[in-house]
């Protein structure tokens, strides 16, 4: 066997005349930077989420970068997160010069848990990020009444939650903003980085814009002083391609979580859970075992690829020492660090492979 953990190839095959006539299309224009396909995506991206105004950067972690900057956030000042997520999320919050401040897990949904926020509520508190984590929408009515409560601003991180709704609402349209990647590998990825926040506050809407480009209003006239954090229109062309399947890739991964589901659940495997109201959009399907080390290096040998997301916890990181946290702080996220792992999960993968790498970890677990 030799099943990758996603597989960008099969993609591209699958829609291979599209993508390479987008390409060539940016490529014979020579508008590579603010063209007319970063305009139609942002539009069709709008569309898709349900938000009002979507603003096409750098990268997942440009669009946390450049809300949380928007959102007037500096030193001295403190935002809430989960210390159960990509780096990026709290990087973003440590180069504005704020600090991150963690809060421990749901021990089902792996995301932030909502009745343990008010807890870490400071004067100095100015925003919440809570991260859709694997695609599953953190508990966002909680916290946005935490956040009404105490005026705090809310920032999703979406990086892997393209299209999960909670009651019916596509994830990014609850918060100030929403921030999503279109890193290669995420549920909706391009040829290289890319990002985009959505929001259906115009005024945010307009600072974002000015600050992923300079802050400039022309060509050589700036307001505020900014970045230079755009989507490029090549990637903005292929990822309108890619769009246009998202739905069906959402229900395909849906198909096959419910497939491994069947298979796995039993006594010795948590499997992932849904929670009521919401509807899960897929970007890894992972586990809970005993012995996780073990199984995986089982599987590697059976040929069978797997991920860890995250095996460290943010507040064990050696780049967050300087925050002080110890071991034991969040009981909930280390004990999950523990024992997730994350199978094969793309659209393309086949019915017969779900089965062969069930087998194969029930055969080991
Ligand atoms: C991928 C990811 C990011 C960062 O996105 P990039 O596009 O790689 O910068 C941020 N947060 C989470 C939860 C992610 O998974």
């Amino acid at each position: 066997m030799n099943i990758p953990l996603v597989d960008l190839k099969a993609q591209y095959l699958s829609l291979k005349k599209e993508i390479d006539e987008a390409v060539k299309k940016v490529i014979n224009s020579s508008a590579f930077i603010m063209g007319e396909e970063l305009k139609l995506f942002e539009e069709e991206f709008a569309r898709f989420c349900g938000s009002k105004y979507t603003i096409g950067v750098a990268s997942g972690t440009a669009a946390l970068h450049l809300s949380l900057k928007a959102l007037g956030v500096k030193v001295g000042d403190e935002v809430i997160t989960t210390p159960q997520t990509f780096i990026a999320t709290a990087e973003a919050i440590s180069n504005c010069g704020a600090k991150p401040v963690f809060v421990d897990i749901d021990e089902k949904t792996y995301n932030i848990d909502p009745g343990k926020i008010e807890k870490a509520i400071t004067k100095r508190t100015r925003a919440i990020i809570p991260v859709h984590l694997y695609g599953h929408p953190a508990a966002i009515s909680k916290i946005m009444a935490m956040a009404k409560k105490y005026r705090l601003k809310v920032i999703e991180d979406c990086a892997q939650a393209h299209g999960a709704e909670y009651k019916g609402k596509k994830v990014g349209s609850f918060g100030d903003t929403g921030c999503f990647s279109f890193f290669p590998a995420k549920s909706l990825g391009g040829y290289g980085d890319g990002g985009m926040v959505t929001t259906n506050k115009v005024k945010l809407a307009k600072m974002i814009r000015l600050l992923r480009d300079h802050g400039r209003i022309d060509k050589y006239k700036s307001t505020v002083v900014g970045f230079g954090e755009r989507l490029d229109n090549l990637q903005a062309a292929i990822l309108r391609v890619k769009l246009r399947h998202l739905n069906k890739w959402i229900n395909k991964r849906r198909q096959i979580v419910y497939l491994y589901n069947q298979f796995l659940s039993g006594p010795k495997i948590i499997t992932p859970h849904e929670a009521k109201n919401v509807k899960t959009a897929y970007y890894v399907y992972t586990i809970r075992v005993k012995n996780r080390d073990r199984l995986r290096e089982k599987l590697k040998s059976e040929g069978i690829a797997t991920g860890i997301y995250y095996s460290i916890p943010l507040h064990l990181q050696p780049a967050y020492k300087f925050l002080s946290y110890r071991r034991d702080d969040f009981p909930i996220t280390e004990k999950i660090a523990k024992s997730i792992l994350s199978l094969p999960l793309y659209p393309e993968l086949s019915k017969e492979n779900v089965e062969k790498i069930a087998e194969t970890v029930l055969k080991h677990v």
